[in-house]
């Protein structure tokens, strides 16, 4: 009855016997069964400290939910949302100031394009329309950041795209004939993006949006210079240059913002998922003073609104999570342990089904193919790998990880950034034998021999 009432987000309804979570603890979570699992996916990039920690969250919230309740960012506001606000500012590096708190990711993305909008009409630049994003990438759901999603059968059902949005190619070096050479592959990917540029119209271009390292496709890392590279190009032709750090920020790469990796300044940057270790839900973007100064000066108003942005139990909460990663040392932890899991993550490609791994931080992929020349698997073929075999086998193994197939065949983790040296290695150990048995049961299929 339950699972028929219930409308399942990007799944097909009657699952038949969807995994129903009522319980976590630290790094694990545990079904209405009692069986538990390492939520090496962090609950879809959200927990960063895992479910550890109820208690001392649970009294910062009372507090605030005794204090004031609710009240909005709309003329009014809070002390936990301007604390959080100027908190923020302190974490990210310099110039990114300003916050307009939302609910969620996708809020955040919208959000950040209607910034930019009220920016470009404040220096008397309002032709500019027209965004730059790239292949597979997701930046979330509501009409105007899907328009920057580049997963079209995602997009096909709702329309023609709210902003006109080229989509250049992402940084998967994998079957990228020049992806070997880290020089030629980004001047290639920089170049696209320039004459991408050019043909919309420089003077049309208001923004160039890109994740740190790209979710959908499986962690596509960047070639060193790529950062740098969307840089200048967006200085030299006068747009704005966001980075979506919904998945990236908030410690995933062992910093609060990950472009700082790259030695880059973003004009924007949104933030969700992890501001609040999902203790409650929470987006935000972050606006560099070249960005708000001008609309402050025109003495004009951002004509955008969230009844719920900033909520200040959500704030409390976002303080707190941040209190708590300084006083644990979350993102140490990820900077300690990243180049042990880079290493685990890479003796996967020794397994025949394993063409190729990548990653950074608490977040891999590897990805998934048929044969030693690293053929990728046709519709039917992913059917059965990703929708068929490995949920079920993952959910044998206990471990909860992601198979995705937006771009190619991927499996990803994202373990909460507490797991320690040995976790990580049982969660390695738990996909190296998935994936073995994933190849035996391709194998198998493909010689005709098997069961479904
Ligand atoms: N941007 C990125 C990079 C994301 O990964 C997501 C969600 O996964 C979003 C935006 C949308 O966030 P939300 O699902 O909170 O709306």
């Amino acid at each position: 009855m339950a699972a028929d009432a219930l409308l399942m987000h990007f799944s097909k309804q009657a699952l038949g016997d969807p995994l129903v979570l009522e319980r976590g603890d630290g790094p694990y979570v545990f079904d209405t069964h009692g069986r538990r699992y390492i939520d090496a996916l962090s609950s879809l990039f959200c927990s960063q400290i895992g479910y550890g920690y109820g208690e001392e969250i649970a009294a910062a919230a009372t507090r605030q939910m005794t204090t004031l309740a609710f009240n909005t960012n709309w003329g009014t506001s809070t002390p936990v949302a301007l604390e959080l606000a100027d908190r923020l500012a302190e974490l990210a590096p310099g110039g990114l100031r300003h916050s307009f708190f939302t609910s969620g990711g996708s809020e955040a993305v919208e959000a950040a394009w209607k910034v930019t909008r009220e920016h470009f009409h404040a220096i008397g630049q309002p032709q500019r329309r027209k965004a730059i994003a790239r292949d597979i990438a997701y930046h979330g759901v509501t009409l105007g950041a899907l328009a920057f999603t580049g997963v079209q059968r995602f997009k096909t059902p709702f329309g023609p795209a709210a902003i006109d949005v080229t989509h250049v190619s992402n940084t998967n070096a994998y079957r990228a004939p020049d992806g070997h050479d880290d020089v030629a592959f980004c001047r290639r990917l920089l170049r696209e993006v320039e004459d991408a540029i050019l043909k919309a119209g420089p003077e049309e271009i208001a923004l160039i949006i890109a994740e740190p390292v790209q979710n959908a496709g499986g962690c596509l890392v960047p070639p060193p210079g790529y950062w740098s590279g969307l840089r200048e190009i967006a200085d030299r032709y006068g747009a704005l240059l966001m980075a979506d750090e919904v998945i990236c920020g908030c410690g995933r790469l062992g910093e609060w913002i990950a472009t700082s990796r790259h030695d880059v300044t973003p004009d924007l940057v949104s933030l969700a998922k992890g501001l609040t270790s999902a203790y409650a839900p929470m987006g935000a973007v972050l606006a560099h003073e070249r960005v708000i100064s001008p609309i402050v000066e025109a003495g004009a108003t951002i004509r955008h609104g969230i009844t719920f942005g900033g909520h200040p139990v959500s704030a409390a909460i976002a303080l707190k999570n941040i209190e708590i990663f300084e006083r644990d040392q979350i993102l140490e932890n990820v900077r300690a342990l990243t180049p042990r899991l880079a290493s685990l993550m890479r003796e996967l490609s020794f397994l025949p089904i394993v063409g190729d791994v990548r990653g950074d931080g608490f977040f891999w992929a590897a990805e998934l193919v048929k044969d030693a020349d690293g053929s990728p698997f046709d519709g039917a073929e992913r059917d059965r790998l990703l929708r068929g075999f490995l949920p079920k086998r993952l959910r044998e193994a206990g471990l909860i990880a992601r198979a995705d197939d937006r771009g190619d065949s991927v499996i990803q983790i994202a373990p909460p950034l507490i797991s320690d040296a040995a976790l990580l290695a049982d969660i390695v150990d738990r996909l190296a034998d998935v994936l073995t048995d994933a190849h035996a049961h391709m194998q198998m299929n493909a010689t005709g021999k098997g069961a479904s």
